[in-house]
């Protein structure tokens, strides 16, 4: 069906009529579209199989006929790509292959993003059969090859129609696409090749991991056909906000409030770090907003170079003091010796 959905995108591309302004190009967009339509639905495709187009003159194609190509079986033949209409296509089916991947979430803390973690996980696995190696059968010698397909793993039926022989192929009923019959099944396993176990699993998930990134385990997907491995397990990792500290890639981001005082006068002040508190000097006449960089005090990553944390300032202004502290800011007012903001304001607006 991928392989329609493929060639059906393609012709699809090709003949629409905002692309294709060839002459009958429009009608062969149109057949192209009912051809998909009948390819993708199993029942009007079973009847197509059953009795060619005329089976399908009653409501399928519209009555309309596929005036734009020159033979019904080009459409189909650009679908199977030649294959209809006695070309065969053999398709092998038995190989083995690797399982599908698995995806998981998994929610951990900010500080173990920074310096990484092992977390035990438990999972419900299909893993191959130790004992017959994924074959499913008791020995060697118990394995044959399926008389019904011949070892392709598909069977091959034909439908005559006033088109062509129309080939289409489908798993073997008798082996199941292994193209293998077992005579003695594995004791272990009972012939399915592989065991369904509850495992634990260590995962170790890197220092300096963001939000988002997935931790590969390998081989613990779902499993493989036909004694392929198993897929990949891939786990999604999710943190926990931190109520202080803000992830900013490598950065690490924090605000501290410090009072106007302090701005003004300049202060030293312990920090909060994910290392561990550090003394920061806050100058003398500090704004608000205003930042500082701690150096290497971001995330140590597991390639690149180590953040840094930036310190952001916001100035506190007291909605509550006590009388002295009134009377020495009214002091304070009285000798600044600057003019004070609102004055220097006032003075700009009247020029
Ligand atoms: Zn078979
Ligand atoms: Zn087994």
């Amino acid at each position: 069906m991928i392989i329609i959905k493929k060639a059906y995108r393609k012709m699809a591309k090709k003949y629409h009529p905002d692309v294709n302004k060839e002459a009958g190009a429009e009608e062969k967009f149109k057949e192209v579209n009912e051809a998909y339509e009948v390819l993708s639905d199993p029942q009007k495709k079973a009847t197509y199989d059953q009795f060619g187009h005329a089976g399908m003159e009653n409501g399928g194609f519209g009555g309309g006929g596929f005036s734009g190509f020159d033979d019904f079986s080009d459409i189909f033949g650009s679908f199977f790509g030649g294959g209809f209409g006695g070309g065969s296509r053999s398709r092998q089916n038995n190989g083995s292959r690797k399982g599908n991947d698995r995806f998981m979430q998994m929610r951990i803390d900010f500080m173990d993003a920074i310096f990484g973690k092992e977390e035990e996980i438990t999972i419900d696995l299909d893993e191959q059969c130790t004992a017959c190696g994924g074959s499913g059968a008791y020995s060697k010698n118990d394995i044959h090859t399926c008389a019904t397909c011949g070892g392709s793993g598909s069977v091959t039926s034909q439908t005559r129609t006033p088109f062509g022989v129309f080939q289409s192929q489908s798993v073997c009923p008798d082996c199941g696409g292994s193209g293998k019959t077992i005579a003695k099944k594995c004791d272990k396993c009972h012939g399915r090749g592989y065991e369904h176990k509850r495992v634990k699993l260590n995962i170790k998930i890197p220092a300096g991991i963001q939000s988002g990134q997935q931790v590969r385990v390998p081989n613990k997907g779902e499993r493989g056909i036909n004694g392929g491995s198993n897929g990949d397990l891939y786990i999604e990792i999710l943190v926990t906000r931190h109520k202080t500290f803000m992830r900013d890639g490598n950065d690490i981001r924090i605000t501290i409030p410090i009072s106007a005082v302090d701005a003004t006068l300049g202060c030293k002040v312990d920090v909060p770090t994910v290392y561990g508190d550090v003394e920061l000097t806050i100058p003398a006449g500090t704004q608000h907003g205003q930042q500082f960089r701690l150096r290497g005090k971001g995330v140590k990553p597991q390639r690149g170079t180590q953040g840094d944390q930036f310190v952001e300032v916001t100035i506190e202004i007291p909605n509550k003091i006590s009388g002295e502290e009134r009377s020495l800011y009214e002091q304070i007012r009285k000798k600044q010796a600057q003019e004070s903001p609102f004055d220097k304001f006032k003075k700009a607006f009247k020029k």
